[in-house]
């Protein structure tokens, strides 16, 4: 147990125990190695840890009375349905969505394209005209950062 991890705990009868994570901060959380992310991404990451990282374990799991079983599968069977009016509502406004999204990449790609042209084509072979030769053949995103395989 490094530093970080060792200051998740407290003394209590001199002894170890966790400190409240109620009054843990998210800088201490991240320093002793924890990520963000949903109590239903614990309960499954949890669930694999008892069945040494094997999903296939994790699904067939027959410890029906353990609190986890009914969230095994990343899913919360306890969500409450949609009523027919929300299904209703949320149909109605899928194509504004959708028309919305494909706005944004549209403005994304616009902004992507003059920042390619100012990123790659040095101010000198502007001025002269002359064709650009790109020495560096690292794949760039439409950004000029490069792409990660
Ligand atoms: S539901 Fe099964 S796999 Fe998940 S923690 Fe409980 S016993 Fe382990």
């Amino acid at each position: 147990m490094n530093g970080a991890q060792q200051a998740l705990l407290e003394k209590r009868d001199g002894s170890d125990v966790g400190r409240d994570p109620r009054k843990v901060n998210r800088e201490e959380l991240i320093a002793a190695g924890h990520q963000p992310k949903s109590p239903l991404k614990a309960l499954r990451l949890r669930c694999l840890d008892c069945c040494a990282d094997q999903p296939s374990e994790v699904r067939l799991c027959t410890a029906v009375r353990c609190a986890n079983w009914p969230f095994r599968l990343g899913t919360n069977p306890w969500r409450k349905e949609p009523t027919d009016a929300q299904r209703e509502r949320a149909r109605s406004l899928m194509p504004q969505r959708r028309a919305g999204v494909g706005n944004q990449r549209n403005a994304r790609s616009e902004n992507a394209m003059s920042e390619v042209a100012a990123t790659t084509l040095p101010a000198a072979k502007l001025s002269t005209g002359k064709t650009a030769v790109l020495q560096d053949q690292t794949p760039r995103c439409a950004t000029g950062g490069e792409v990660l395989r």
